[in-house]
């Protein structure tokens, strides 16, 4: 190996804000077969808003916006920024809590004026033993991309998933919390998130660049096939709880596959070090930067199979 061709290679990942971090990230980039992609922060842009709610119950809009505004605050998932942006907008007060517990992967508890309160998605119902809440019209969506995203061919979604998604019409699919108080769901909250304007160009060169795509997520199935049909990722892994994605990559890797991971947040840490590459987006956690192989400086998807490209070119002149 020529120290040269490397450092070469770094600087120029430097000036395309591509932080790679050894000569071991260009020797796996260039034989890595499947890319696996967070969703939420990753592909969107993670900045959620609450475009509807739900009553389901006895209490007002107010009070159901109190509750989960209330457990919300203990947690620093986007859903709850979301919450919590409603709930300032509306003029609706955060009560102090106690017993707040956070549900990777499913939501949030607390005490909230003496009731049990639970904000959180279906596996959170099951685990808090809510039961199942009827309907089901409502749910979440995506949001074209903040700058307009051009030519994406992002449409808003006000009706819900385009194409039908699977399991549009259940109950549980898509986007939605439910707010919980003392065991009885008093409200559904539709969330929608927005794909980053440069996501499905960006998807469309890795797979020029002959690599496999897979979402991997912990939202549900009907949320993920929505965001993968429209970006046409070629696979999809969802309801997938944190401590699970690591599993995710183990299992790609067990049939075979060399598996690059692209994440942001705390919970894909252990994904990150697991895969053959890891790559961490800029807004990610120090935990995030530490398991990654590249540092993906600018917070640009674009520069994914930039990092890849310029990692197997940098690979072979070393070779
Ligand atoms: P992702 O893999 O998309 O980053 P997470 O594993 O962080 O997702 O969360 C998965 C799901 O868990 C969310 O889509 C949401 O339904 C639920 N969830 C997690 N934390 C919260 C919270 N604080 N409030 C409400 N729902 C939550
Ligand atoms: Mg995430």
């Amino acid at each position: 190996a020529t120290p040269t061709a490397l450092m070469v290679g770094i600087g120029r990942g430097a000036t395309l804000g591509i932080l790679i971090k050894g000569q071991d990230a260009l020797e796996t980039s260039g034989v890595i077969d499947t890319i696996v992609l967070d969703k939420t922060g990753t592909l969107t842009t993670g900045d959620l808003t609450i475009t509807n709610v739900e009553l389901t119950g006895d209490l007002t809009r107010e009070e159901v916006l109190g509750y989960a505004a209330s457990v919300e605050q203990g947690s620093e998932h986007p859903i709850a920024r979301a919450v919590e942006h409603l709930a300032i907008a509306e003029g609706v007060v955060a009560q102090p809590t106690t017993n707040y517990t956070t549900h990777p992967g499913q939501g949030a508890t607390a005490t909230v004026g003496g009731k049990q309160v639970a904000v959180g998605n279906h596996t959170l119902l099951r685990t808090i033993g809510a039961g199942t809440p009827a309907g089901g019209g409502l749910r979440g969506g995506l949001l074209p991309d903040a700058d307009g995203a051009p030519g994406g061919g992002l449409q808003p979604h006000a009706d819900g998933a385009p194409g039908g998604g699977a399991g549009r019409d259940e109950p549980g699919t898509g986007s939605v919390v439910w707010v919980v108080v003392d065991g009885r769901i008093v409200g559904q909250l539709e969330v929608a998130d927005r794909l980053r304007s440069i996501a499905g160009a960006a998807v469309r060169e890795l797979h020029r660049a002959g690599l496999r795509t897979v979402l991997l997520t912990g939202d549900s199935e009907a949320a993920a096939r929505e965001v993968a049909e429209e970006l046409g990722i070629d696979d999809v892994r969802a309801g997938v709880l944190p401590a699970d994605k690591a599993g995710v990559i183990a299992e790609l890797q067990a049939d075979g596959h060399r598996v690059a991971m692209v994440g942001d947040g705390i919970n894909d840490a252990t994904a990150l070090a697991t895969a053959d590459l890891g790559l961490a987006v800029v807004s990610g956690t120090d935990i995030a930067l530490k398991s990654a192989d590249i540092v993906l400086v600018r917070e640009d998807l674009g520069v994914i199979p930039d990092a890849i490209g310029l990692a197997r070119r940098t690979r072979r002149t070393i070779h």
